[in-house]
């Protein structure tokens, strides 16, 4: 059959990513992997399923099985009403709304408001799963500049002057793949910003409980509550499997994201959803959250004094203070995907960052490294290897 003359054009814009067949070679067995974005499968709350599992049983039954609405199940919704409104996001449960995870959600943003060649403006670099999600509907990316701290306020302005933007996406909490926290300022800046340009934000939010030291920091929505669609998930701080997520929009919007929902899925999986709401009711989120903290702080604690030990002059790394990943350069001219392989022959792996920007040719120098899927000791081995793969590579 020739499918070609069967796919539509845009289909072809959802391409495997290379990053895929990149790192398959990056998954042999005895490899010390920094390259996936995998919660730690310890961290899972397996042993509360069954009493999570009698409760929902008790108090909806068959319900809990039921095709339900695509806004979601309203227990749900009401739990996550309270959690939002602790976070500085006032939202009534008629105003939260789920999604199958994230990723869900970002596909819906992308079918309600990319058209062909529209543009977008995202960080340099940015989730791989956004623009992945994004391409289905052939959007113009427009990358914006960051730094230590995100994305930088100046760049969001010109971005906005310059160009006609449908939407602004950030991910200001221990971003993937930077690990960088936009500070509270900033935040305030962008919101102002975003207002007075009449802009939309869309705020991922997927890892701001992760946090293993400072302060939270409010989300960009409690300050421009008209202007941002706020997004987070139950993968990082229950598990992913569950497939659940949510969000908070202006009305008009979530009316829309509703509708794109209804298409795909007609509403995320019940049974899944009165788990969530189970865990949140029960009280069961700060003794995860504690756990995760246990777990993940010592392992980033345990990356950054290796990077430290094994690396100098030439090469830096972000310090992030939360989330699952750490963003680490190289001198220029060094190609890491080229790198890439001579890890993997001395059996560490990681994800090139090259792949995470839009425009071509950036990031040849970076990498990302996920520190919450290996223990300490395996993390402190790999950084020694890499250091080695790694000046080998400048001095040849
Ligand atoms: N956004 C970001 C920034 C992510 O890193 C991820 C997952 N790695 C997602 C969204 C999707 O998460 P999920 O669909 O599991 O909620």
């Amino acid at each position: 059959m020739n499918l070609d003359r069967l796919l539509a054009p845009r289909t072809k814009n959802i391409k495997s990513s290379a990053i895929r067949e990149l790192l398959k070679v990056g998954t042999q067995p005895g490899m010390i992997s920094f390259g996936g974005g995998l919660p730690a499968p310890e961290s899972f709350p397996v042993e509360i399923i069954p009493e999570l599992t009698e409760k929902v049983l008790e108090k909806y039954g068959p319900k809990a099985f039921q095709y339900d609405r695509t806004e979601g199940f309203i227990p749900l919704r009401e739990a996550l009403s309270e959690y939002c409104r602790k976070r500085g996001i006032p939202a009534d449960s008629e105003h939260v709304f789920i999604t199958s995870g994230s990723q869900g959600f970002l596909d819906s943003i992308g079918k309600i408001f990319i058209g062909k060649g529209d543009r977008i403006a995202v960080e340099a670099p940015t989730y791989l799963g956004a623009l992945q999600a994004f391409n289905a509907y052939e959007p113009e990316y427009i990358q914006m500049n960051t730094d230590d701290d995100g994305v930088l306020v100046s760049s969001v302005e010109s971005v906005l002057k310059k160009h006609d933007i449908k939407f602004i996406y950030l991910i200001p909490n221990f971003q993937n793949p930077s690990g960088r926290t936009i500070p509270l300022e900033r935040r305030r800046a962008i919101a102002e910003i975003i207002e007075a340009h009449d802009a939309l934000l869309i705020e991922d939010d997927p890892y701001g409980e992760l946090r293993y030291r400072g302060e939270h920091v409010p989300p960009i929505k409690s300050f421009a509550p008209d202007h941002v669609v706020y997004s987070s998930t139950f993968s990082k701080i229950f598990a992913p499997g569950l497939r659940v997520g949510f969000f908070i929009a202006p009305e008009a919007i979530s009316k829309w994201l509703i509708l794109a929902k209804q298409g795909v899925d007609l509403h995320s999986s019940t049974i899944s959803q009165a788990l969530a709401a189970e865990f949140l009711q029960g009280g069961f989120l700060d003794r995860q959250l504690e756990k995760i903290v246990r777990l993940y702080k010592p392992r980033l604690e345990a990356m950054l004094g290796a990077l430290a030990n094994d690396f100098s002059d030439g090469f830096k790394w972000s310090q992030p203070d939360g989330g699952m990943f750490l963003w680490f350069e190289g001198p220029e001219g060094i190609d890491m995907e080229k790198v890439y392989f001579k890890a993997v022959e001395n059996g560490v792996a990681y994800v090139p960052g090259k792949f995470f920007f839009t425009d071509p040719g950036d990031g040849i120098e970076t990498i990302r490294l996920n520190f919450t899927n290996i223990d300490e000791g395996t993390i402190e081995r790999g950084i020694r290897i890499l250091a080695k793969v790694m000046r080998h590579e400048i001095r040849t």
